[in-house]
């Protein structure tokens, strides 16, 4: 737990020892242990390559560890029955660098597919959606920022970056998630489109009180959003504390310099 939130809210993730080693030989992630409070923002921040997404697809067992553990709310995810670890996937949000919509499904269908967890297998099975599900997509759509309806029955791929990001969100947000794992949500934006995305997936975390976990290799955006920065460097925690914290020296002796600039804070 950071010193924000430490002592003040409860934890709602834990990793033990946590390493993840690819065929054998990869060692992405080795040997993490902390804590994660609910409601902390945390950027899990470092280069492309030191391990960023196998530490948050082990979150929730999309990747299996190699060994270490995984605690949310006091259950180890590792020994979750089958039945259990979906319903936890299905209170855990996913968010990605490159959307991961339906293209040719339309924008509302790709957003009540967030609810599949919720439906029975068989109205799963044949994607038959009720009145219920059509009004909380819509809700959604509305608090992601996609207020035009006529959009809504444009296939996905017909929007632009920031405009699939909302529907994203909004097929997130009917999951009513308590954990939002975003994985570079704007690596794909123009600068000011990243602004809107990460200010819009602050305030929603911030009202519904939605822990993040986030990774990101952009140092100003990490420093400006996060409670909170975990810094990797070749798979282990090089730096963990809030972003006041994370000084000029550190950055140069933690992280890697290239061309006087810190690998990861140069735009994509
Ligand atoms: P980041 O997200 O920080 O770029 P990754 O977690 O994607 O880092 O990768 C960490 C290391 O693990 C890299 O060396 C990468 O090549 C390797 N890796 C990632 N995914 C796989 C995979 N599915 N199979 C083998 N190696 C992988
Ligand atoms: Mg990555």
């Amino acid at each position: 737990m950071s010193e924000i939130t430490e002592g003040i809210n409860p934890p709602m993730i834990t990793v033990n020892e946590l390493t993840k080693t690819y065929d054998g030989k990869v060692d992405a992630i080795r040997d993490i242990s902390l804590t994660i409070a609910k409601g902390e923002f945390t950027v899990i921040f470092g280069p492309s390559g030191v391990g960023k997404s196998t530490f948050l697809r082990c979150l929730n067992y999309m990747v299996k560890p190699t060994s270490g553990e995984v605690i949310i709310e006091g259950e180890s995810v590792g020994d979750l029955s089958t039945s259990k670890l979906l319903r936890l996937r299905s209170r855990v949000g996913m968010i990605f660098q490159s959307f991961n919509l339906v293209n040719r499904m339309t924008v509302l269908s790709n957003v009540m597919c967030g609810r599949l967890h919720s439906l029975s297998f068989l109205r799963a099975l044949t994607y038959s959606f009720t009145h219920a599900d059509h009004e909380a997509a819509i809700h959604a759509l509305q608090r992601a920022g996609l207020e035009d309806d006529e959009l809504y029955n444009r296939r996905s791929d017909t929007l632009s970056g920031g405009q699939q990001q909302r529907v994203a969100i909004a097929r997130m947000l009917v999951q009513n998630p308590k954990i939002i794992l975003a994985d570079e949500p704007v690596a794909s934006l123009d600068m000011k489109m990243q602004h809107t995305i990460m200010r819009l997936i602050s305030d929603i975390a911030t009202k519904d009180k939605i822990t993040v976990v986030m990774s990101l290799h952009h140092l100003d955006l990490a420093k400006q959003y996060a409670s909170r920065i975990i810094g990797l460097s070749d798979g282990q925690v090089a730096f963990d504390g809030p972003p006041e914290s994370l000084s000029d020296d550190i950055i140069d002796k933690v992280f890697k310099i290239v061309d006087d600039k810190v690998i990861g804070t140069q735009d994509d």
